[in-house]
């Protein structure tokens, strides 16, 4: 069996090269080759020794995942879902805008968390994905996007881990894939602009401030207990108080002076003007100083069977304004790739049907950030 070599980050790849009796430093170059060049013809990578290229062949792939589709957006947001094997596929969403390319990354196939408002919720939890499917998302999208835009720069400046899975749930195959994108020998990106977004698992929210702080979104959904732990149920193992503790230890380490909270608007349910009011609230009065954060609202993007529907646009609107008149800087999710959500929408029809499973694809807006205050 081939060792595929996007498994590993440089710690990871120093110990295979010395397993091939190969020196430290050869890990960098290989590194370099892989992810800043795109390499996986080991033959072509002439700066190695022919000798460690041979035991490379042996050994060693670089390999992408299989694209099962390709949807193409008439904003320039494209979708690629990927097949994982297993009847499984997964989704990564490239979202093009003026001054930067932000890649939404998958980290499970499927999701255990089971949000009632989320399309990956509803289909149940398959499996965690590897480092090297994690990592071959952002491998292949980048280098395909080069290719296709006829440049040798980088094209995918952001990461968002925001596509299907809670990245925290499978903590032990994020974190090396998150210290590549921070590799300086691989894809460079600050701590800023790579985002892990999670529904609340507390435990790991701190392991990730220990080992890996990157820029933090925090899928919030209510501002009450009660509430929460309909939308979300790990909130009856996380409720608010623990999270926003968890919130305030994370800011101690982060790379950005704020959390995002993250906050679905559903018509009727958690949309209203007292919601808005108890949320600010919640985040101004918790511990002694709050917790210094920004809201995204994200107006809910339907699914069949979801019983749910998004808020009104003035509902929206006047929410964003209680938070933003408030003091708190708040986004709103523009949707963008509507066109290509809308196939989603059909193919996640098939849900139940387990032969066309490859076909199903979780229903993530793809989204624009569209600053409505400051
Ligand atoms: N599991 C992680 C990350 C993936 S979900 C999390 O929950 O944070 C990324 C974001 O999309 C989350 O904020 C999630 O709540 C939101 N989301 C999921 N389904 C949605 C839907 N149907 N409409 C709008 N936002 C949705
Ligand atoms: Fe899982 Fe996130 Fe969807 Fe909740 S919103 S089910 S945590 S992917």
């Amino acid at each position: 069996m081939k060792t595929n070599l996007l498994h590993f980050d440089a710690e990871g790849l120093v110990a295979f090269c010395e397993q091939l009796g190969e020196k430290r430093f050869r890990a960098n170059q290989l590194l370099r080759w892989i992810h800043q060049r795109g390499g996986s013809d080991f033959d072509a990578m002439t700066d190695l020794a022919k000798s460690f290229r041979d035991k490379l062949k042996v050994h060693a792939v670089v390999q992408a995942l299989p694209i099962s589709r390709c949807l193409e957006s008439a904003d320039g947001s494209i979708k690629w879902l990927f097949d994982v094997g297993g009847g499984d596929a997964i989704e990564t969403v490239f979202i093009p805008e003026q001054d930067r390319g932000t890649l939404c990354v998958s980290s499970q196939a499927g999701c255990a968390v089971g949000c009632r408002f989320c399309s990956t919720g509803h289909q149940g939890f398959s499996r965690n994905l590897g480092t090297h499917e994690i990592v071959a998302q952002l491998w292949f999208a980048e280098h395909a996007l080069r290719r296709r835009f006829h440049t040798g720069e980088r094209v995918i400046s952001n990461v968002v881990m925001m596509g299907m899975g809670e990245p925290l749930q499978n903590f032990a195959a994020l974190l090396p894939a998150l210290r590549l994108m921070l590799d300086d020998h691989a894809y460079g990106l600050s701590r800023r602009r790579v985002t892990v977004s999670t529904s609340g698992v507390v435990p790991m929210m701190d392991r990730l401030r220990e080992e890996c702080p990157v820029a933090l979104a925090v899928s919030l959904h209510a501002p009450n207990d009660a509430l929460r732990d309909s939308l979300v149920p790990l909130n009856r193992k996380y409720p608010l108080e623990e999270l926003l503790d968890a919130c305030q230890r994370y800011l101690l380490a982060a790379p950005r002076d704020f959390i995002t909270f993250e906050y679905c608007l559903l018509d009727g349910v958690n949309d209203q003007d007292q919601h808005a009011h108890e949320l600010l609230a919640r985040v101004r009065q918790h511990g002694e100083s709050g917790v210094a954060c920004k809201f995204n609202l994200i107006p809910f993007n339907p699914f069949p069977g979801s019983g749910l529907r998004r808020s009104s646009p003035d509902r929206i609107q006047q929410f964003v304004r209680i938070l933003s008149e408030a003091g708190i800087v708040t986004t709103l999710r523009k949707t963008r790739g509507d066109d290509i959500d809308a196939a989603c929408g059909q193919l996640a029809g098939d849900v139940q049907d387990r032969t066309r499973v490859h076909l199903r694809m979780p229903l993530h807006p793809v989204h624009r950030l569209e600053e409505v205050a400051s």
